[in-house]
């Protein structure tokens, strides 16, 4: 069986598209075969990995609103133990017409439990918004990581924001997997307090592993890159593969 991971977070720019693209190829680059799936219209993921959209006949738009098998769409990347269920602009059209069929939170798990393909993990990529695409991923996942920029703003909400996701957990039968902090500058006192408070609300599921604000981090999808492959001996890529290494280890931990 595969575990399925959403990366979520109500938030825009709070790193979830990049975590979601370096946590899953640093899984990959560990060995473990894993599956991205893109739930975001703007697409940022399919893009980050060089997946040119023009080229695509089928998308995760098909697999929601056409009964299309996931299998159908999926997509090699330039890494061996990584493939990638792309999104175009197009997914933007199933937030409104996803809204009168049935199982409509549902049509991403029917999709999965269709698919006969086994990875070891399933990493989604959620949109900002606690919309129907954001609903089916929760729906679908095992867990959710929460991605987290660390500056004052993350704080304000935050007890909304734990609220929601206990909520979401209890309705879906989901786990927190763990709360990542990104873009983190560990020069600011501010940084520090950050932390501390978030830990008053997620406690033990914050990662020891933070990902610092790097140039090549935000400079990689550009080039179609996870960061591993764009600068393999950068600190960002150290930091995405500390984090893939912490998550595996809390993985053996819980078997
Ligand atoms: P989200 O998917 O939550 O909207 P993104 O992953 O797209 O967030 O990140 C928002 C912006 O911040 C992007 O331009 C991305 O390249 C940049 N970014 C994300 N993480 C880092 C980092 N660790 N260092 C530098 N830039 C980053
Ligand atoms: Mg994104």
């Amino acid at each position: 069986m595969s575990k399925i991971i959403a990366i979520a977070n109500q938030k825009g720019g709070v790193g979830k598209t990049t975590t979601a693209i370096n946590l899953a190829a640093s899984l990959a680059h560990l060995g473990q075969e894993c599956l991205l799936i893109d739930m975001d219209p703007q697409s940022n993921t399919t893009s980050g990995l060089g997946i040119n959209k023009n080229d695509l006949e089928k998308n995760v738009y098909n697999v929601l609103i056409d009964e299309v098998a996931l299998e159908d769409i999926l997509q090699n990347t330039a890494m061996d133990w990584l493939d990638i269920a792309p999104a175009t602009t197009d997914l933007a059209a199933a937030e409104v017409d996803l809204v009168n069929m049935a199982d409509r939170e549902k049509k991403l798990k029917i999709a999965l439990e269709k698919f006969q393909k086994v990875y070891k993990y399933i990493i989604i990529d959620c949109p900002p918004s606690l919309g129907l695409l954001t609903i089916n991923a929760l729906v679908a996942a095992d867990s959710v990581i929460i991605p987290m920029q660390c500056e004052f703003f993350a704080l304000e909400g935050l007890g909304q924001l734990s609220k929601t996701i206990f909520a979401l957990m209890q309705s879906y039968n989901l786990e927190l997997e763990g709360v990542l902090f990104t873009m983190f500058d560990s020069r600011t006192n501010l940084s520090q307090q950050v932390v501390e408070e978030v830990k008053k609300f997620f406690q033990e599921k914050v990662y020891n592993t933070k990902i610092p604000r790097t140039i090549k981090i935000a400079e990689a999808p550009s080039f179609g890159k996870p960061v591993l492959l764009y600068d393999p001996n950068g600190k960002g890529t150290q930091a995405y593969m500390d984090f893939a290494k912490e998550f595996l280890s809390r993985e053996m931990g819980t078997k």
